[in-house]
């Protein structure tokens, strides 16, 4: 036994599952898990990262002057209020800490990211968590949760692994209702792949209030996961705030030279938004001709139910499928045991897919 105590709240975390890379047996893997994207990085970004190469005896530019100057042109924002982190991840975890502590609240919706409940509990703070409709925040219900004990609300618009969103007239009632000492942290990793007129990712909510703060990522449209690169457009006070607790080089070259050739290429995020639409909507169409539901997809994965049925239910098909190599992810942690998680995949892997799961919805006697 150790007489080692971490701090109040560590323990009570759940800690955080990935989705599955690997599946036993089959000969050709689709992962189809984690919301990746099926075109990868920009190339330019693959060629800036391989020429970091020859020097990596070099400290990163601790300020991410470059990245942030490329974020900044591409959005038409101030490059002083852009912070830049390992993975908006990291960012969510300072946001954390340095807004919340014991005795404070924060509120995330009942089917939330579940990084939510995760760094929240590590700063030693309480999860409150409230009811979602139809499987969708309901800005009401975090209305209704407000203590003076609350000091952030989390919000993924569009939510993982529901893949709903709210719309922007709805966020902005949102922070409306919330007192001035909350902060609004708006999670907007799919940003880049919702094609709605009713959304906005929240940069203009930040930019004309103190108390919101949107959060991007380098991972999912841009495909650069791997190298953990996320960025979050705040208030002044609060980027003061995230640049004296980030380490100093939070985040290495490689990762700063792939993202300003990412942010560059508009036309390789175009091409992938282009192919998710097509795509989500085919899944979108074949999954329910099956006779499943499908919960509408905003962003590059879709939600699938599977009936209470013997044979039928999430974790029958999650097996068949990972028997031909199509890895889904199982979201039972999500408090949604009846559902599958699939990424939009490349055109192989979707048509994949269908097949198999008309193979198993299909009269198998
Ligand atoms: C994937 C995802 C992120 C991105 O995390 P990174 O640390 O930037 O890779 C953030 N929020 C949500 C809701 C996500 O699904």
């Amino acid at each position: 036994m150790t007489s080692l105590k971490p701090q109040p709240g560590i323990m009570d975390i759940v800690p955080y599952v990935g989705g599955r890379e690997s599946a036993d047996g089959a000969t050709r893997v689709f992962k189809l898990s984690a919301n990746e994207t099926p075109l990868g990085p920009s190339p330019k970004a693959v060629q800036a990262f391989r020429a970091v190469g020859d020097n990596l005896e070099i400290y990163p530019d601790g300020s991410g002057l470059a990245l942030r100057e490329a974020i900044a042109a591409r959005f038409g924002l101030n490059a002083d209020r852009i912070v830049c982190g390992a993975g908006s991840d990291e960012l969510l975890h300072l946001l954390a800490q340095c807004y919340l502590g014991p005795g404070d609240e924060a509120i995330v919706s009942e089917h939330g990211f579940l990084v939510y409940p995760i760094i929240t509990k590590a700063a030693g703070a309480k999860v409150i968590t409230v009811a979602e409709t139809d499987f969708t925040a309901t800005v009401d219900a975090f209305l209704a949760a407000q203590t003076n004990a609350t000091r952030v609300v989390f919000l993924a618009n569009p939510n993982n692994p529901t893949g709903t969103y709210i719309p922007t007239d709805e966020v902005r009632r949102l922070r409306a209702g919330l007192r001035d000492d909350v902060l609004l942290v708006l999670d907007a990793a799919y940003a880049e792949y919702v094609r709605r007129n009713d959304y906005e990712a929240g940069i203009e909510m930040v930019a004309t209030h103190d108390n919101v703060v949107m959060t991007r990522t380098f991972s999912k449209i841009y495909g650069l996961a791997a190298l953990r690169l996320g960025w979050a457009y705040c208030p002044e006070a609060v980027a003061d705030v995230l640049n004296r607790v980030r380490g100093p080089f939070n985040v290495n070259t490689p990762a700063l030279m792939a993202g300003v050739a990412a942010m560059k290429d508009q036309a390789h995020v175009e091409r992938a938004a282009d192919h998710n639409e097509k795509w989500a909507e085919w899944l979108t169409r074949e999954i329910s001709a099956l006779g499943l539901e499908v919960l509408p997809a905003s962003a590059n994965f879709l939600s699938i139910r599977f009936p209470d049925v013997d044979g039928r239910r999430a974790a029958d098909a999650d097996n068949f499928l990972m028997k031909r190599g199509l890895i889904l992810r199982g979201v039972g942690a999500y408090g949604m045991p009846d559902f599958l998680r699939l990424s939009v995949g490349g055109e192989e892997a979707n048509r994949l897919v269908v097949e198999a799961l008309t193979e198993f919805m299909g009269d198998r006697s």
